[in-house]
């Protein structure tokens, strides 16, 4: 447990005019500023004395005449959640600019907009620590991310899998020039920078290479990005080896970013997996995040339990491990990875093709095309979800396909993947598992998915309503987590995995991403027959104090930005994945 510097009714925060007041120590201006931190200097050397902290601080910082706040914003009289996991207060939050400048009980001053809330719930706006929308935010169609807006989402991070752009600062700059529905941050993808540097051949990586691709990520990080991502089962991530990700990693390490890996095997080989991704981490000595953990396959379900415990051991151990998972018990992946080897994916679509028409290299790949059907109920487990050749096989699995056509499953799958970009959705997990590694405090919900406009094709709900179903389903009507760390899971704890210090609580100082809820109708509605619904029950939206939703409407305004990385940041002082720990302004 961590000390929780207040109760939840104290919370309210009467000493909050954090502009006037940022954090007892920045300049000086005017005599009763002064007097303040002098309050401050005494209240602090006093509350460490004793040991009494803030139970004396907010009795003494009360002493000079509150000022009163004027915001543009005052969300009034809400059920706050502020992303520690601590238990709601009644209060109310000021925005004034981009920040937010009072949160709990205060005088007000000259307020411009009120907005009652009333019966609704107020949240740090929702962190999407695992998305894909590296194109897609900087599309025309797309950018607006109202899929992610209408689930509480203000800030994505894209770069995931070791897939994206790796010119972080042409990427940045665009999305700030254009605009976005919310905020982006960026990680660097390996995948990316073993394609530009080595290209996607069957290969080991030179030292010459290695030397280039640290380069590279050095760049990328000087320019804002927030660590390494690693996609291992994707063609060339998957050709990397451990010492190649280690070297990598480590220059990421040097300027505070974290490791996070699609790793190696989610199914029977899980425990291998992620005991590469503990190396990686303890020998560059870089944070590490398994990306949506999960055990994929009959064979491989309950591995989940096995593999926390080995995270747990880590963590006890002082390493920093974490993890994130969309709350579904289905995949989505391209067919590709799912069911051709990875040898015979190197050099890309044309390659593959021309491996398949080789007679012995085919009678290769169709065995273990054979294998991985047969692993998967002869395709009845893989759904089309997006197929640009045949959209009318959208959304049936691939027996059905083949019963259609009266053809066999095989034959059904080579075509698809020789005529290219398939995308599935696979149903390989186990719902005791999903709920098992929800309950894991270091467990952050994040999507895997992106930015939609609605159109023909079937993909993963999760794009949709990732966030609704973790707080509206699993927690409120499941009772599988309490909502406050189902609302942490969102918020809080992505902020902190990431070291992003001024978003994902509500507390002064921090930015004003904001989303207010109306808990009891909060739900996903988007399901895999009909993906393309948006979610229910988001009242507001507030990205950088900017209303991007407002009475359940969306208002069309592209306030989030791409945000930098600063300078390198200490390791986090306590484990992440602590109820009330971590991140904040502090
Ligand atoms: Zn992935």
């Amino acid at each position: 447990m961590s000390v929780s510097w207040m109760s939840p009714t104290d919370r309210s925060v009467k000493i909050a005019d954090l502009e006037a007041n940022p954090t007892c120590g920045a300049g000086i201006v005017g005599l009763r500023r002064m007097l303040r931190l002098v309050a401050c200097g005494l209240l602090f050397a006093l509350a460490v004395a004793t040991g009494g902290l803030l139970a004396l601080a907010e009795g003494a910082l009360d002493l000079p005449p509150q000022a009163a706040i004027d915001a543009d914003v005052l969300l009034k009289e809400g059920l706050i959640y502020d992303g520690s996991g601590d238990e709601p207060f009644r209060g109310s939050v000021a925005i004034r600019g981009d920040r937010i400048v009072a949160v709990g009980t205060f005088p007000v001053g000259r307020i411009k907009m009120a907005v009652d809330c009333s019966g609704l719930v107020i949240s740090p706006g929702f962190i999407d620590l695992h998305n894909h929308s590296d194109k897609q935010m900087i599309d025309r169609r797309t950018r607006a991310n109202t899929n992610y807006l209408t689930q509480g989402c203000t800030t994505i991070v894209t770069g995931n899998c070791g897939a994206g752009p790796i010119e972080v600062a042409k990427y940045y700059n665009q999305i700030d020039v254009d605009g976005a529905g919310t905020n982006v941050l960026h990680l660097v993808p390996h995948g990316a920078l073993r394609a530009r540097v080595v290209g996607t051949a069957y290969r080991a990586a030179s030292s010459d290479d290695i030397a280039a691709m640290q380069g590279l990520a050095r760049q990328a990080m000087r320019e804002g990005a927030w660590g390494l991502s690693s996609g291992l089962i994707y063609v060339p991530s998957s050709y990397a080896s451990t010492d190649e990700l280690v070297q990598i990693a480590r220059v990421v390490g040097d300027y505070g970013g974290l490791y996070a890996s699609h790793i190696r095997d989610e199914g029977a080989s899980l425990l291998a997996a992620i005991d590469e991704a503990l190396e990686v981490g303890q020998r560059a000595e870089v944070p590490v995040h398994i990306s949506h953990f999960k055990a994929s396959g009959r064979d491989a379900w309950g591995l989940v339990r096995r593999a926390t415990d080995m995270i747990e051991r880590s963590r006890e151990l002082g390493q920093t491990v974490t993890a994130d998972q969309y709350p579904y018990t289905a995949l989505s992946t391209s067919l590709e990875a799912t069911i051709i080897p990875p040898w015979a994916r190197a050099g890309g679509h044309d390659a593959i093709n021309a491996r398949l028409s080789d007679p012995l290299r085919a009678a290769r790949i169709r065995g273990a095309m054979i294998d991985a059907l047969g692993d998967r109920d002869d395709g009845a487990m893989l759904r089309l979800a997006r197929f640009d050749s045949k959209p009318e096989w959208v959304g049936k699995s691939l027996t059905e396909i083949a019963a259609d056509r009266k053809s066999d499953v095989l034959e059904v799958a080579t075509y698809i993947v020789q005529q290219g970009s398939a995308m599935i959705v696979e149903f390989s997990m186990n719902e005791d598992d999903v709920r098992y590694v929800m309950r894991q405090p270091w467990v952050a919900t994040a999507s895997d998915g992106r930015a939609y406009v609605p159109d023909g094709d079937k993909p993963h709900p999760r794009s949709y309503g990732t966030f609704s179903r973790k707080v509206g389903y699993y927690a409120r009507q499941e009772g599988v987590i309490g909502v406050s760390a189902a609302i942490r899971s969102c918020t809080g704890l992505p902020a902190d995995i990431l070291h992003l210090t001024d978003r994902g609580y509500i507390r002064p100082g921090q930015a004003a991403d904001l989303a207010v809820l109306d808990l009891e109708k909060f739900i996903d509605l988007a399901t895999y027959d009909e993906p393309h619904q948006y979610s229910e029950g988001v009242v507001h939206v507030f990205v950088n104090g900017r209303a991007a939703i407002f009475q359940a409407q969306l208002t069309g305004i592209l306030a989030g930005r791409a945000i930098r990385k600063k300078s390198p940041q200490s390791k986090p002082q306590k484990p992440i994945g602590v109820i009330g720990g971590g991140g904040g302004e502090e």
